[in-house]
């Protein structure tokens, strides 16, 4: 299969797309990275690298990073993370405070804002120093030493935190937040700021594709078992109330980040980065989906 020729033809007809959409503003540090940026990466399991665009230049993963924490809670609590969390789909937004609150404080899933508060607060009681274990294992993932927490974004997002902030407090409410909140959120708006290039991410998420191989990174060790898990909740929720759209129209395991980038895996075969900033009303990036799309219409590859 020549990937790179698939890209290039993907990268060229995603161009009447790259005006549409908005960026994330909310988060005013997100709202200042430049628009029209466009980077594609893939990386296989047999070493071969292909990439076009901007896909050397760090952007904010964002809600990408839940992935990473997902693992290494899975790594730290096993099963008995599935008290604190649910693994369905939520079919409402990222940031819903309704749903919480009708399921008296137990988040649907790992990747929407409360379940990722959840998986921080899990990760602060376990680690003696969260940030820098957390930091060294996604280094180890992307083999990349400089990868690093953005502190200026984490403080933009923390000083408008009004939803994520009532989302702890009714987390904690429920007593599924040990921690101190302000403890707790400070670790997840640094986990959500960790920065990569698309070159970098489609690294990071190769271990993900690879169930049959022991997956041991910086010392969090997962079974394939917890590697199967991971992608059937990146599948089934890896874009919050558009998960079911992206399984639709792309047929892969992934996940999505409000930084505008888009991080799947096709198992046993690639991972594959894309970032463009606009977004979609859900929250996920326009072109990074239709890239996604197209790929695993012009490759006739994808899970199902
Ligand atoms: N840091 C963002 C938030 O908590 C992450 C959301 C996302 O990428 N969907 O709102």
């Amino acid at each position: 299969m020549d990937y790179q020729a698939i890209i290039d033809k993907v990268f060229e007809q995603i161009a009447p797309l790259r005006g549409v959409g908005k960026q994330a503003d909310y988060i005013p540090a997100l709202a200042e990275v430049n628009p029209d940026r466009c980077g594609i990466a893939m990386r296989t399991l047999n070493g071969s690298y292909y990439s076009t665009g901007d896909a050397t230049v760090r952007f904010s993963l964002q809600s990408i990073s839940k992935v990473f924490a997902l693992a290494m809670a899975m790594h730290l609590e096993g099963d008995n993370l599935w008290t604190r969390m649910g693994k369905e789909p939520s079919g409402a937004a990222f940031n819903s405070l309704i749903q919480l609150e009708l399921e008296h404080g137990i988040p649907r899933n790992p990747f929407i804002n409360a379940g990722a508060i959840v998986l921080s607060d899990i990760l602060v009681e376990h680690l003696p120093s969260p940030e820098n274990r957390f930091i060294e294992f996604v280094r180890s993932l992307a083999k990349c030493p400089t990868i690093n927490y953005n502190y200026g974004v984490a403080l933009s997002e923390k000083k408008q935190a009004y939803l994520n902030t009532a989302i702890a407090n009714l987390l904690k409410y429920h007593g599924n937040i040990r921690g101190d909140i302000d403890r707790v959120l400070q670790f997840y708006f640094l986990v959500c700021s960790i920065e990569m290039s698309c070159a970098e991410l489609s690294q990071a998420f190769l271990p993900f594709a690879d169930h049959q191989q022991r997956f041991d990174y910086d010392g969090v060790t997962l079974t394939s078992s917890h590697v199967k898990r991971m992608n059937a909740i990146m599948q089934t929720c890896g874009f919050y109330d558009e998960a079911g759209e992206f399984s639709f129209l792309v047929g892969l395991p992934g996940k999505s980040g409000v930084g505008g980038g888009i991080a799947a895996l096709y198992p046993g075969r690639y991972a594959v980065a894309v970032w463009s900033p606009r977004l979609n009303p859900k929250g996920n990036s326009v072109v990074g989906m239709k890239a996604l799309e197209l790929l695993t219409t012009f490759t006739a590859e994808s899970i199902f």
